[in-house]
């Protein structure tokens, strides 16, 4: 395992988090499911990683209770109740933008509702990324979640933000803006709580 990586799993463990590394994604779906137990409710924050590794359709179409926010023709009310239900499920899980190699998570987010749940109320968060994810520094992390993933991610939304024509964040103050919570999990009180499962690949942004 090269060291970057060894460093954030050990550091990860030194905050209270779990760190995990698998290589592939098929490996990374064995792991979840020794994770994850049957009957289980199971919630998710917007992750173009979780869509790329296969992990949505992993868990729709295993032995769980999904608290599907992708469902079709969700109406706002109904996509509000599945937020606050994912705040008693038992794994919720997600991406990140960035994880730094003292084993800190820095997370952007428009309504709150991938980070909060990150935060409080789930029995387990699962954090699955690839190792494009890894940032030296907090400095770094915040600099990629803002200047990288920031700007894809709102034209994966198709919004009209000044960084979807730049490429780059200008810090706007656009209506349809998506960088509303800055968030840095520096450590946990629950042990293992937060579980960060690092994939030998590129995934998401
Ligand atoms: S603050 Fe505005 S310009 Fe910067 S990434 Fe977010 S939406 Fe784009």
């Amino acid at each position: 395992m090269e060291i970057r990586i060894q460093k954030a799993i050990m550091n990860l463990q030194r905050n209270n988090m779990a760190g995990y590394f698998v290589e592939t994604k098929e490996e990374l779906l064995q792991l979840m499911a020794s994770l994850i137990k049957n009957g289980e409710r199971v919630g998710w924050g917007d992750s173009v990683t979780l869509e790329e590794t296969g992990v949505f359709e992993f868990i729709r179409s295993g032995p769980f209770i999904v608290n599907d926010k992708h469902q079709p023709d969700l109406t706002r009310e109904e996509k509000r109740k599945i937020y606050l239900e994912n705040f008693d499920v038992d794994t919720f899980l997600t991406g990140t933008n960035a994880i730094t190699l003292d084993g800190k998570l820095f997370n952007i987010d428009g309504n709150g509702s991938r980070v909060a749940p990150m935060l409080y109320g789930p029995r387990q968060v699962i954090v699955v990324a690839g190792i494009n994810k890894l940032t030296d520094t907090v400095e770094n992390a915040i600099q990629r979640a803002r200047q990288i993933a920031a700007p894809l991610d709102a034209a994966r939304l198709n919004k009209d933000t000044p960084c979807t024509k730049l490429g780059k964040c200008i810090d706007c103050r656009h209506p349809q803006r998506i960088c509303n919570d800055f968030v840095l999990i520096a450590g946990q009180f629950v042990k293992n709580r937060i579980k960060v499962i690092l994939v030998n690949q590129e995934y998401g942004f």
